[in-house]
C-alpha cells in the first residue's frame, strides 16, 4: 500500500474533521459535525463501573453463537491500540479463523454524495430479504470517532440500523490507513464467525483507501453519479480498473438520460482497460438508491459475478492472494512500528533529521545509520 512508506508525524496522526471530504462545499449529502466534548465525569460521587473483560474463550463462544454484544466487544478489542488488548484480540481472531470465510465480501466506494449510505441501506435490505445476515463495515482513514460521525454511522443507514440481522460498525478511528484497514480486515473474520454471510465494506472514494478495500473483498463496486458534466473526470483509472461493477446512482427523474449517457461513456472507457485477472467483464448499470429502482438488477449482476468466479476458481485464488497481501502488509507495518516506537531511537532520529536538514549528512546515509547498517 502506498502509505506504508509514510513516516508518521505528530500531525498526521490527528486528522481534523474539517478536512474531511464530506465537509467540502461541493458535497451535497450529510456533513460531518464536530463531536461533543465529553464531560470529565457525569457524577463525581459515582464509582465508575468497570466492564468485565471477557476472556478470549468467552468472546469466541459468544461470537460463534451470533451474540451481537460479544461480537461488538470482540471488535472493540480488535480496534484497541493497547498492547494487552491486541494480544487478546489476536487470540480471538485465531480461534474464529476456522469458522470464517463463508461470506460474500463486497466493497462499496464512491465520492462523497454519490449515495453510498442511501444505496447500502436499500442494497442491504434487498440481500436480507434472501435471509442470512449482513455486516456493514467502513474504512475511513480520516475518521476519528470523537470528531464526528462519518462512514458506517448508523444514522446514515436508517432502515438497516434497526434491522435485527444487520450489524453496522463505523470505521476504526485510530491511526494510518494501513492500520485502519487491517482492523477492518480482522473484523470481517469475527463477523463471519458470527454467521454474517454478507459483508459490505464501505469507503469514501477519494484516495488510497480503495486499494485497501479492494484487497479484502471479493466484489468491488464503484458508485458513480451522472450529471456532473464530464462523467469520467472524477474516476481515477486505477479505481476503474479495480471495479467489478460500476453502478450509476440517481438514475431517476430528469436524470435518467444523463445516467444512460454516463453508462455508455463508462462502458466504452472500460473497453480500453486491460482484461481483469478474474476474467469477468465489469458491468455498468443504472439505478436509483433513493427511489429504489433497478436494485434487483444490480444484485443479479453480483450473483452472476459470484457464480462466474466460483466456477473459474478466481474466488479462492483471490482470497489466497489477499491473505498473502495482508501478511506482508502486516510485516511492513510492524517493522515500521517497532522502528519508530523504540524510545531509545527517538533522539537519534531527531539528530539525524537535523543533520540532513542542514545538509551535513545525506538522507541515505542517515537512514542506513539509523537502521544500524
Ligand atoms: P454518500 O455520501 O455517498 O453516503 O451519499 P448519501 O447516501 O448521503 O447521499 C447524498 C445525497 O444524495 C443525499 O441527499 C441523498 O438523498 C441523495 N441521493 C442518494 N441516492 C439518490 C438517488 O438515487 N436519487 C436521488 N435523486 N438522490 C439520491
Amino acid at each position: 500500500m502506498e502509505d506504508s512508506h509514510h513516516i508518521p508525524t505528530a500531525d498526521s496522526q490527528h486528522h481534523c474533521h474539517a478536512d474531511h471530504p464530506e465537509n467540502s462545499p461541493d458535497y451535497v449529502g450529510l456533513t460531518v459535525n464536530s463531536g461533543v466534548a465529553q464531560p470529565p465525569c457525569v457524577n463525581p460521587y459515582m464509582k465508575p463501573r468497570r466492564r468485565r473483560q471477557y476472556t478470549p474463550a468467552e468472546l469466541v463462544e459468544g461470537i460463534l453463537k451470533g451474540d451481537v454484544t460479544m461480537l461488538s466487544r470482540g471488535v472493540t478489542l480488535v480496534e484497541s491500540l493497547a498492547p494487552d488488548h491486541q494480544a487478546l484480540a489476536r487470540e480471538v481472531i485465531e480461534k474464529c479463523l476456522p469458522y470464517s470465510g463463508n461470506s460474500r465480501r463486497i466493497g462499496i466506494t464512491g465520492v462523497p454524495g454519490a449515495g453510498k449510505s442511501t444505496s447500502i441501506d436499500v442494497f442491504g435490505l434487498h440481500v436480507l430479504k434472501e435471509g442470512g445476515k449482513l455486516a456493514v463495515l467502513a474504512i475511513d482513514p480520516s475518521s476519528e470517532r470523537t470528531k464526528g460521525s462519518i462512514l458506517g454511522d448508523k444514522t446514515r443507514m436508517e432502515k438497516l440500523s434497526t434491522h435485527p440481522d444487520a450489524f453496522i460498525r463505523p470505521s476504526p478511528s485510530a491511526g494510518s490507513l494501513g492500520g485502519v484497514a487491517r482492523k477492518t480486515r480482522e473484523t470481517i473474520i469475527l463477523c463471519e464467525a458470527a454467521g454474517y454471510n454478507n459483508i459490505f465494506v464501505e469507503t469514501v472514494g477519494v484516495g488510497q483507501s480503495e486499494t485497501a478495500v479492494h484487497s479484502m473483498v471479493d466484489f468491488f463496486m464503484l458508485i458513480q453519479i451522472a450529471g456532473a458534466g464530464d462523467e469520467l473526470q472524477g474516476i481515477k483509472r486505477g479505481i476503474m480498473e479495480m471495479a467489478d461493477g460500476i453502478v450509476i446512482n440517481k438514475a431517476d427523474g430528469d436524470n435518467v438520460d444523463r445516467a444512460r449517457l454516463a453508462r455508455a461513456q463508462i462502458r466504452s472507457a472500460l473497453q480500453l482497460l486491460p482484461n481483469p485477472p478474474s476474467g469477468w467483464q465489469p458491468e455498468v448499470l443504472c439505478y436509483s438508491g433513493y427511489y429504489e429502482l433497478g436494485i434487483p438488477e444490480v444484485w443479479e449482476m453480483i450473483d452472476r459475478y459470484f457464480d462466474f468466479i466460483t466456477a473459474n476458481g478466481f474466488f479462492e485464488r483471490q482470497r489466497r492472494e489477499q491473505a498473502r497481501y495482508w501478511m506482508y502488509e502486516t510485516i511492513d507495518a510492524e517493522l515500521r512500528r517497532r522502528f519508530y516506537d523504540d524510545p531509545d531511537r527517538a533522539a537519534a532520529i531527531a539528530n539525524a533529521e537535523r543533520l540532513v536538514l542542514s545538509n551535513r549528512l545525506s538522507p541515505f546515509t542517515a537512514a542506513l545509520n539509523l537502521l544500524g547498517e
